[in-house]
């Protein structure tokens, strides 16, 4: 499970020739990749394609070729909220264990497949996914590509950690920012320190109503986020789940939903109307609601997860746009594949989970030209795995080809 030591540098031409290829939208029998430097030269009929000059040819019977996939809603920062809970590791680690923990998250992240993520938040880790990305493209640490959030913004009050001794001054699971001028100001700062997109928080649990997600920021705040970031060419994507803060952070332009658990026909009409696409995260619901005592399969599923199950399958129906991400860091790093076998259980076809987590995923977050696809010069990230997860969806995790920009490290 080392980092191979096949190719350390970018400058080798590889003939891949696995039994299919999906190369974003359909599968294709016969096809080969051909790969040099860091992008696919060509992909397309074994008979079709005439390399030049010295490559390695690789055989991988038996095995599908997809692009490499893209997590969709990481945290790199955290780990599973049942080994230390969600409080203790903002409050109570240290900055270097975090950090540590994330170096081993990243590689166990790419060797699974996954070759880029969106990561939406450090969680009271500051900057730190700034110096993480910076680290894998140095290629001082193995890792997937990363889109990065930053610190995420909150509006005052809403956000964790909690204390009921209220003189506490805590560290903040995100920037706290009210008010056009605090909100454009923040933007910029994250923007400035490295942020690729802004995540906000539309709504969160706060309050005296505890355990009840109400909407945080107003609909004007939210449209100047919006407004900010993309005078920069960033996006922004907002956590929400009550059907008002789904409102209000659609109406303001927001490029996609974030567990969206109370979605509903007017919400998501509006979603398809707007553009906005849906990222359900339901492995991070179901290992929730698991950590506090259900047991899937023999008790009868908890509110939330039922409402969830609702909302994703009425959003599916109607044809909104559906991303791949989990909110792994809940679950384990490495385990990604939970989301698309939860999205398959939830009754999406699995050839539509592999569209969602290659080609969907890159458009959606604005990288298509670069990442998502088998097609000539786009980077070569690849994966092959043993079997077809067209047709079961668990072979996803049969890994036993991993290539991010030209190195294979698997
Ligand atoms: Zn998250």
């Amino acid at each position: 499970m080392a980092v191979a030591g096949i190719a350390q540098s970018a400058d080798t031409s590889y003939l891949l020739k696995p039994e299919r290829v999906f190369d974003g939208e359909n599968m294709h029998n016969n096809w080969v990749v051909l790969v040099k430097g860091n992008k696919i030269i060509s992909a397309g009929e074994a008979a079709s394609i005439k390399p030049g000059g010295l490559f390695i040819t690789i055989e991988l019977k038996g095995k599908t070729m997809l692009p490499g996939l893209i997590e969709g809603h990481s945290h790199l920062l955290l780990h599973p909220y049942n080994e230390t809970k969600w409080d203790d590791q903002v409050m109570n680690e240290s900055r270097a264990e975090r950090v540590a923990r994330a170096v081993v998250h990243a590689k166990k992240t790419l060797l699974a497949g996954f070759t880029t993520v969106r990561d939406l938040g450090t969680e009271g880790a500051g900057y730190d996914d700034v110096g993480l990305k910076a680290s894998i493209e140095k290629g001082i640490i193995p890792g997937p590509r990363m889109i990065i959030a930053t610190r995420a913004i909150v509006a005052t009050g809403s956000y964790g950690p909690k204390l009921n001794n209220l003189d506490n001054d805590l560290v903040r699971g995100a920037a706290q920012a009210d008010g056009m001028d605090a909100l454009i100001k923040e933007t910029r700062t994250q923007i400035g320190n490295g942020a690729d997109l802004i995540k906000v928080y539309a709504d969160y649990r706060w309050g005296l109503h505890k355990g009840i997600s109400e909407p945080t920021f107003t609909l004007e705040e939210l449209k100047t986020v919006v407004a900010v970031a993309a005078s920069s060419g960033r996006k922004v994507v907002a956590h929400a789940s009550t059907e008002e803060g789904m409102r209000r952070a659609i109406l303001a332009g927001i490029s996609t939903i974030e567990h969206g658990d109370n979605g509903n026909d007017e919400i998501f009409d509006l979603m398809i109307k707007n553009k906005t696409a849906y990222c359900a995260t339901l492995s991070a619901a179901e290992a929730t609601a698991q950590y506090d005592g259900w047991k899937k399969g023999t008790l009868p599923e908890p509110q939330r997860i039922v409402t969830k199950r609702k909302s994703f399958q009425l959003a599916l129906q109607k044809g909104v746009t559906i991303c791949f991400g989990g909110d792994v860091g809940v679950y384990p790093h490495g385990d990604n594949a939970r989301e698309m076998e939860a999205m398959v259980e939830y009754g999406m076809k699995p050839i539509d989970v592999l569209k969602s987590a290659t080609s969907v995923n890159a458009d959606v977050f604005g990288y298509g030209d670069t990442i998502g696809r088998i097609k000539k010069g786009l980077f070569a990230d690849l994966v092959a795995v043993d079997g077809n997860p067209a047709e079961n969806i668990s072979d996803i995790r049969k890994t036993a080809l991993v290539m991010k920009n030209g190195i294979i490290y698997k």
